[in-house]
């Protein structure tokens, strides 16, 4: 027997850079966008490459590579996370970076797109080496953030703990006491928003139960596999089952699970805390993790990572709706596959805005000085992600073109409408 050859992704199609220019590329020719325009807004604004020097805890010192890159302030002040992993590349932070200036125009709030990152292990370094990384690289970047310029966030690999460093580092160097303002993602403690930990999560649920709606199926009849049990995903999870949605599989690097009948969610993560993992769970069988997701369900949540979805397994699909909690799980390749096999997809740039949703909450806050109860903040994110998910789907049935297109049409359609207002500085 002839052993089948493995598909293998075009190294290309796994590109951010490449897979962002290309969208922004299709949906400037459809808006008609003249060539300096394009330019304008293909080329980030700023980018910054630092080294930054650590003292390890053995004596050693070690130089770590971070970017900064503010992709647009055309609409308001840069805004972004900052992630720590050992696959950050300038062409990921700089993907990330225009991401959020079209999500941050796909749910009208007022902030420009920005990105950070550090080439890091974060997993083994200790918590002294991580506070001494994320001053250094804050103090390193310090010139290009500012409650009015760039405010920072948590993304991969970073928490709240680190925005509360950067929140000190950015107050010592500019001689304030608490400049709350210069980042979000805090302690709620330390000028935090209440439900911001959970946003996005929430905002991933409200749009599938959007979604569903438009579909006429109700949360209990619907069937959801998700990938990563991570803070969105293992908060879609909670607040999903919690709703009644049934979900079936998870779906994690080590392995995933699956009920027939709906998973415990909240017994899975106590048992992912016990073991560290979410195999072997009681109450659910074992599955191989790639099939996982491809087996039949009514909605596909991959919360993960990016390049989830390639060309190698995207006609492998068989689910209903897709609503990208991660940043970039779909490749530009897959696109066309899924729109011929008639997937419903909540393009990342909308499904996963209820984060930065409630940093922009934070921030308002921050600046008041004035704090809101959670209802208050669940029901402004409830208005900003129904109202957003609407004028997608509008915009998109109005033009005739798919979810993601519409998407970043509407977005840079923003952008550029911001852009002319202001004209151009010279
Ligand atoms: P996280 O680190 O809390 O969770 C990620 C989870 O995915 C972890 O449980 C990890 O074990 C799992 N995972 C990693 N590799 C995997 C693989 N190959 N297969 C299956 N599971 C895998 O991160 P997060 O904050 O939940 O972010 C997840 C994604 O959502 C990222 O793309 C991030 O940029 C995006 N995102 C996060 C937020 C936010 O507010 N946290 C906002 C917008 C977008």
């Amino acid at each position: 027997m002839i052993a089948e050859a493995p598909v293998v992704v075009p190294a290309n199609e796994l590109n951010p850079w490449i897979s962002a220019e290309t969208r922004f590329n299709q949906a400037a020719t459809l808006l008609g966008i003249d060539d300096g325009m394009r330019k304008m807004l293909s080329t980030p604004t700023r980018e910054l490459t630092v080294a930054i020097p650590v003292l390890l805890d053995d004596g050693r010192l070690e130089v770590f590579t971070g970017y900064r890159v503010q992709h647009s302030i055309a609409r308001g002040p840069a805004k972004g996370g900052i992630r720590f992993a050992p696959d950050v590349s300038l062409d990921e932070v700089r993907a990330l970076s225009s991401w959020m200036t079209w999500k941050c125009a796909v749910v009208n709030i007022p902030y420009g797109g920005a990105k950070g990152g550090v080439i890091c292990d974060p997993s083994i370094m200790s918590d002294g080496e991580l506070e001494r990384l994320t001053r250094r690289y804050t103090s390193a970047i310090i010139e290009m953030i500012g409650p009015e310029i760039d405010i920072p966030a948590p993304d991969l690999g970073t928490n709240e703990r680190m925005m509360a460093w950067i929140m000190d580092t950015y107050s010592m160097h500019v001689r304030q006491a608490t400049a709350t303002a210069v980042v979000t993602g805090k302690p709620v403690s330390l000028g935090g928003s209440k439900g911001r930990a959970e946003a996005t999560g929430r905002g991933c649920m409200i749009v599938c139960q959007q979604a569903l709606a438009k579909l006429g199926k109700a949360p209990s009849e619907a069937e959801v596999i998700i990938q990563g049990f991570g803070n969105v995903g293992g908060t879609s999870a909670r607040l999903m089952a919690k709703a009644g949605f049934k979900i079936v599989s998870i779906v994690e690097w080590d392995g995933a699970v699956y009920n027939a009948h709906g998973l415990d969610i909240e017994k899975l993560m106590q048992h992912r805390r016990e073991t560290g993992s979410i195999v072997d769970f009681a109450g659910a069988e074992n599955i191989d993790k790639d099939e996982a997701l491809t087996l039949e369900c009514d909605i596909l949540l991959p919360a993960a990572k990016e390049n989830v979805i390639t060309s190698r397994n995207a006609a492998k699909i068989r689910a209903k709706v897709i609503c990208e909690g991660a940043n970039g799980p779909t490749t530009p390749a897959a696109d066309p596959i899924l729109r011929e096999n008639n997937v419903f997809i909540i393009p990342d740039i909308l499904a996963n805005a209820g984060g930065v949703s409630v940093s922009y909450f934070e921030w308002v806050q921050d600046r008041m000085g004035y704090f809101w109860n959670e209802e208050l903040v669940i029901q402004r994110l409830e208005e900003i992600m129904v109202t957003a998910f609407h004028d997608v789907v509008n915009y998109a049935e109005k033009h005739k073109v798919d979810n993601r297109t519409a998407a970043n049409m509407l977005g840079l359609d923003r952008v550029i409408s911001a852009i002319k207002l202001r004209g151009l500085y010279a």
